[in-house]
């Protein structure tokens, strides 16, 4: 089996991002150089204050050890395409807004465009990694591209390896994971790839939790027969998820982010939509059927904790209900004319709250736990409503302060 010593991903996103400063910190041995396109998001990978290009809690201290030593950032894919022996591709794959699919399918096109540039500069043999959360058979299709576009005696060895990483955890996911699911073709090709990258885990990942006889990762029960998986072993590795269980059945406002919604049926994401407008009209019924002229804070806007990322966040769901609301007002000629009159983005959850009617919690941060509830109280137009999207706050508390408040998922009269 190949040893691995470089490593290259394509896309320095959420995902490749922390992963891959995650696989250079643990493997010291291994060079790494993530890449992108994207060259302000490169350069903030490179600041020299790692001022880095997404917050997760832990990311600095990894990158501070790691960087300069065997992690790299660059935007010359070529190069470190052309070097590495293992590249994990890592690029973002949208759900489709038009064609077939719309709504719900993933587009591919990114992972398409770098799987054809793979197959264009390579001049080795290079076991490539699917990262990307993508459909069933996305293998062969690249598998298809690689043999159709390369150089002659050129070997590729495609794996499997979806990630589990929670966007605000990511930096402790990355660190003790559930498991680690790398899946590929059964041939001896196939397996030694396997191997090459299981070992790579297991410099810090205990090997029980390195599954590899996965034939294909991405189906459940009733389309494993249609895939080729086996469902024994899919409900295996599902059940080391420890999200899977009572962590995953909290309700809240609504989950976004642009990963999970993708991941599970149309049906579900509807009825993610309705319980998030159903909140907004909770909202606005409670406010005596009307927000016209009205003033509402709207704590958070990422679509959770600990992440700067707002990609199908609540809190826009949200916002977009209050507006459409009362369009006839505030909106006389564009949409973002309409946005910007309407919405003021402020630093401070206290400053946020100053001379409001009601306040929303969209994001369970923690900071909004400890503001001083009697302060704000006091600088509120009366009656002060608060509407704990999140299911945060201490509700009796806030009542004995004299908000009046409403939780979501409780039926409590306000
Ligand atoms: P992202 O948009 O943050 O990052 C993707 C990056 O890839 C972008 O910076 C983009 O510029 C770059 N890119 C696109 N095409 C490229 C190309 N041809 N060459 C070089 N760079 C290119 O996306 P993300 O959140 O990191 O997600 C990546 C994948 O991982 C998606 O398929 C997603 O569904 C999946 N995923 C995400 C999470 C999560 O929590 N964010 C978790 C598990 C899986």
């Amino acid at each position: 089996p190949v040893k691995v010593s470089k490593i290259c991903c394509i896309g320095a996103g959420y995902v490749g991002g922390p992963t891959c400063a995650v696989i250079a910190l643990k493997c010291p041995h291994i060079t790494v150089t993530i890449v992108d396109l994207n060259q302000a998001r490169i350069d903030a990978w490179n600041s020299p204050d790692f001022n880095v290009p997404i917050y997760e809690p832990g990311l600095v201290d990894v990158i501070r050890q790691a960087r300069g030593r065997n992690l790299f950032f660059s935007t010359d894919v070529d190069k470190a395409v052309r070097e590495a022996d293992l590249i994990f591709v890592s690029v973002n794959t949208p759900t489709k807004k038009s064609g077939v699919g719309a709504g719900f399918g993933a587009d591919l096109h990114y992972v398409e465009s770098a799987t054809r540039r793979i197959a264009a500069v390579a001049t080795s043999n290079k076991i490539v990694v699917e990262k990307s959360t993508v459909p069933c058979r996305t293998a062969e299709s690249m598998r298809t591209i690689l043999e159709a576009n390369s150089k002659p005696g050129i070997r590729f060895d495609i794996l499997s390896n979806p990630e589990f990483l929670a966007e605000g955890t990511a930096i402790s996911d990355l660190f003790a994971p559930d498991r680690v699911l790398i899946g590929s073709l059964q041939t001896s090709e196939g397996k030694d790839a396997c191997k090459a990258l299981a070992d790579v885990y297991a410099n810090w990942v205990p090997k029980e939790r390195i599954l590899t006889r996965i034939s294909s990762v991405n189906a459940l029960s009733a389309i494993c027969e249609a895939t080729g998986a086996n469902i024994d072993e899919v409900a295996h590795a599902v059940g080391f998820d420890s999200r899977i269980g009572p962590k995953f059945l909290r309700a809240s406002v609504g989950f976004g982010g642009s990963c999970f919604q993708k991941d599970i049926l149309n049906l579900v994401v509807e009825m993610n939509e309705y319980q998030k407008s159903r909140f907004s009209k909770t909202v606005v019924d409670t406010l005596f059927n009307t927000i016209t002229g009205k003033h509402i804070a709207v704590l958070g806007f990422a679509f959770k904790a600990d992440t700067g990322d707002t990609r199908e966040s609540a809190a826009i769901s949200i916002i977009r209900d209050f507006l459409s609301e009362h369009l006839q007002e505030a909106c006389p000629n564009t949409p973002l004319e309409s946005i910007k009159k309407s919405v003021t983005i402020v630093h401070s959850a206290l400053e946020a709250c100053k001379q409001k009617e009601a306040i929303v919690i969209a994001t369970e941060w923690k900071e909004f736990q400890s503001i001083d509830w009697e302060l704000v109280y006091g600088q509120m137009a009366k009656p002060a409503f608060v509407f704990d999207g999140r299911m945060i706050l201490d509700a009796e508390k806030l009542r004995k302060i004299g908000f009046t408040v409403k939780v979501i998922g409780r039926g409590d009269r306000v």
